[in-house]
């Protein structure tokens, strides 16, 4: 018997139920080096997480930071409080994990662990109802997103972080963003002019402190560095310091990025309230989903502020920050990871395209990642 629409209507009126929840931690280790104004690092950590539906539907999403944590809090506190939920109603999930715990969850790895979930029930909605997760959040905006490496890291031999910018620019990137901040501004200044040479003054450069500097190192920054023609300098200071943020920004020649260890939309709130931001860069794995960025997105168009969300794990998060800014205008520059250290373009399926800096959004349903068991297993660190 053919379906009539209110068959069909009540049918989509409910989704699948949650059955299962996993958590996949991954571990790669680095191909390259990563310094980073806080030090170097030799593994990259992703905490996978897979959401089993009664109709067989998977969700994937992720949550960032420590993954080690994150798939303890989400084993521990959201999965068995989520079984038996109904995986289309995010509200519900909001309303249980983001909004009543208010008393004791604001910030930290729980918000990190309720993204992951969030972003799967995303994926399992897009799949179920045979859309892409664009169509869900208010339609394509855009298909292909303008893109920059972030992969230039702090080196002490200057040439190796030059011939690493070239490698970059040669891939058709026409934005590119370095990690320095590991020496003083007066010591980095060879670094930012190195690049600078390395690249030419048609492709874009940005410099990303991660939060190694205090206010008076940043404001030193900006003064010698500002002959380089960079788009932005980011985090320069601790992400508490919002305040001190303002007011280098007052008096910066640069434009100031920050947002990736912020939370919520409370947060972000404070951050435009302050004026200490030119770029808001909140990251769908850390501030609570890809409902509570698009809500983001919105405060930073009432303050005039455009939005780079932050996107340096695996491929899953690179896949929900593209679908968000397919179908969000205020968002552009795609940060894509080009060093191989992350499990990354492995995890999505053959609708997305790489090409002359721009990626293009897969259209198949969900988030459009796809699980190839020998990539995973390749990398699963055992429980
Ligand atoms: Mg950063």
């Amino acid at each position: 018997m053919m379906s009539t629409p209110n068959a069909m209507t009540a049918l989509q009126a409910k989704g699948p139920t949650i059955t299962k929840v996993e958590v996949l931690l991954t571990r790669k280790h680095l191909k390259s080096t990563m310094r980073i104004s806080r030090g170097g690092f030799k593994t990259r950590q992703h905490a996978l997480v897979k959401v089993h539906t009664d109709s067989g539907i998977v969700g994937w999403g992720e949550g960032i930071g420590n993954a080690s944590l994150v798939k303890t809090i989400v084993e521990t506190y959201i999965a068995p409080a989520v079984l038996g939920k109904d995986a289309f109603n995010l509200v519900a999930l909001r309303k249980q994990f983001l909004h009543d715990p208010v008393y004791f969850e604001r910030k930290g790895s729980v918000l990190c662990a309720l993204s992951a979930i969030e972003m799967a029930c995303w994926d399992i909605k897009g799949k179920a109802l045979g859309v892409p997760c664009y169509q869900l959040l208010g339609g394509l905006g855009q298909s292909r997103l303008p893109a920059y490496a972030s992969d230039v890291y702090w080196e002490k031999d200057i040439k190796a972080v030059a011939a690493n910018a070239r490698r970059i620019a040669a891939l058709g990137y026409k934005m590119i963003k370095a990690h320095l901040g590991f020496a003083s501004a007066d010591e980095d200044t060879a670094r930012v002019r190195a690049i600078r040479e390395a690249i030419g003054p048609d492709i874009k450069l940005m410099i990303d402190l991660n939060a190694g500097y205090d206010l008076m190192e940043a404001r030193r920054a900006v003064k010698l560095w500002a002959p380089y023609d960079l788009t932005w300098l980011e985090e320069p200071l601790a992400p508490d310091l919002i305040g001190a943020l303002a007011e280098l920004r007052r008096h910066s020649p640069i434009p100031i990025a920050a947002g990736e260890n912020e939370f919520q939309l409370h947060g972000f709130k404070q951050l435009f309230e302050a004026g200490a931001l030119d770029v808001a860069m909140p990251d769908i794995g850390r501030v609570g989903g890809l409902l509570e960025t698009q809500q983001i997105c919105a405060l930073a168009g009432a303050f005039g502020v455009p939005v780079s969300p932050h996107n340096f794990s695996s491929g899953i998060l690179l896949a929900a920050t593209a679908h968000l800014m397919a179908a969000t205008p205020n968002t552009t520059w795609l940060e894509m990871d080009t060093s191989g250290n992350a499990i990354y373009l492995e995890l999505l399926d053959e609708g997305w395209h790489f090409e002359n800096g721009f990626l293009t959004v897969s259209a198949s349903p969900g988030l459009g990642v796809t699980e190839r068991a020998k990539v995973l297993d390749e990398y699963l660190v055992a429980a």
